[in-house]
């Protein structure tokens, strides 16, 4: 639209595209406003809506992913999870454990993982394990303690949905919705969480393109969810080192494409805690909105993902190294943790 369009004139296309059997997403930025077009009406009649007053321009989007391309918005977007901007200026950093296993190390990891920067907590409840022999999560009781530690430290809790059918119950506990990579085109569920106004952590599927990762974020915007975050967390590879490739090119390249913001997940991408500081420095360097790292507090004795879990005092001085990017790596008494941790979860 023209900077001077005024409410009816936008109005009046809005009615007019629906009309033509089309879907509007409005789109406002600073100085102008952009109407998103979706939709298999008529297309014909479509094109004569650039001579009606008020647009500047119809401008046919080339990608597949309408709602998701950077066409469609300039700025990257600013996701709110209770407070924590995803996609600002700052970078942010998610931490806590992979599964949920106990109060006492939910809520230490917790303390700990605030203590040293983090802005969020993550921990699953239901876990997507490859045997099902595996610890396969708490469930409710997992969400109920997520709950806890979110009174307990403020912070908000991010926590991965594997089933259309846990939808409701677990976005009366989170504050963000994980779709796990397994999930990523699991499409009832993707239909399923855009009719949420809950944010939404999407991971890109472990042999999935940029594009299809990006059309799994377009089912949740076209679905009326705004509120996604993608996240890179290692594909397939040949290498059998590592327990995937984590793919940074594709976290710039979806950055060109969408107006998403993006994290990055070393724990998974890796499957090695000696590598997730180096690898959170390179996500943030490029641009990254975030990372998202797992922490245990006996990574040994973890019930899932210990060998790629930091303990508290790796969390801290990843902390250090990436807050301090231009000083040598952090001798390990440097952020000690001072917070007393069984007091505070007495
Ligand atoms: C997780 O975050 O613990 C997890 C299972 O992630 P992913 O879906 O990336 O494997
Ligand atoms: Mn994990």
């Amino acid at each position: 639209m023209l900077e001077s369009a005024t409410e009816s004139q936008i109005n009046y296309l809005i009615e007019k595209v629906k009309e033509l059997g089309f879907k509007p997403y409005t789109n406002y930025s600073s100085n102008s406003m952009t109407i998103a077009i979706t939709g298999n009406g008529n297309s014909d009649k479509l094109k004569t809506l650039s001579n009606e007053s008020g647009v500047n321009m119809l401008v046919p989007t080339t990608h597949p992913f309408k709602l998701a391309s950077r066409q469609n918005k300039l700025q990257t977007s600013v996701i709110d999870v209770r407070g924590v901007k995803i996609g600002g200026r700052e970078a942010v950093v998610i931490a806590g454990p992979c599964s949920v296993e106990s109060r006492e190390q939910l809520l230490e990891t917790a303390i700990a993982v605030k203590a040293a920067g983090a802005v969020m907590l993550r921990g699953g409840a239901y876990k997507p394990r490859t045997s099902p022999y595996d610890f396969q999560g708490l469930g409710i009781e997992a969400l109920e303690l997520l709950k806890e530690a979110r009174q307990l430290t403020g912070l908000p809790i991010v926590t991965e949905v594997m089933s259309e059918y846990d939808v409701e119950i677990m976005s009366e506990y989170a504050d963000m919705l994980q779709v796990g990579a397994r999930n990523m085109q699991n499409f009832a569920l993707l239909r399923r969480l855009a009719k949420l106004q809950t944010p939404i952590l999407l991971k890109r599927g472990p042999s999935a393109t940029i594009k299809e990762w990006l059309l799994a974020a377009e089912y949740l915007l076209a679905g009326g969810n705004e509120k996604v975050v993608l996240c890179e967390r290692g594909i397939k590879g040949f290498d059998t080192e590592l327990r995937n490739t984590l793919d940074l090119a594709a976290v710039a390249q979806a950055r060109e494409l969408s107006h998403l913001p993006i994290m990055v997940d070393p724990s998974h991408a890796t499957g090695k805690r000696s590598l997730v500081a180096s690898l959170s420095k390179a996500a943030l360097a490029l641009g990254a909105d975030g990372v998202l790292v797992e922490v245990h507090p006996c990574p040994e004795f973890a019930l899932s993902d210990g060998p790629q879990s930091l303990d508290f005092q790796g969390f801290a001085d990843m902390m250090y190294q990436l807050t301090e990017p231009n000083r040598p790596v952090a001798s390990p008494k440097t952020w000690m943790i001072e917070t007393n941790i069984a007091q505070a979860i007495a």
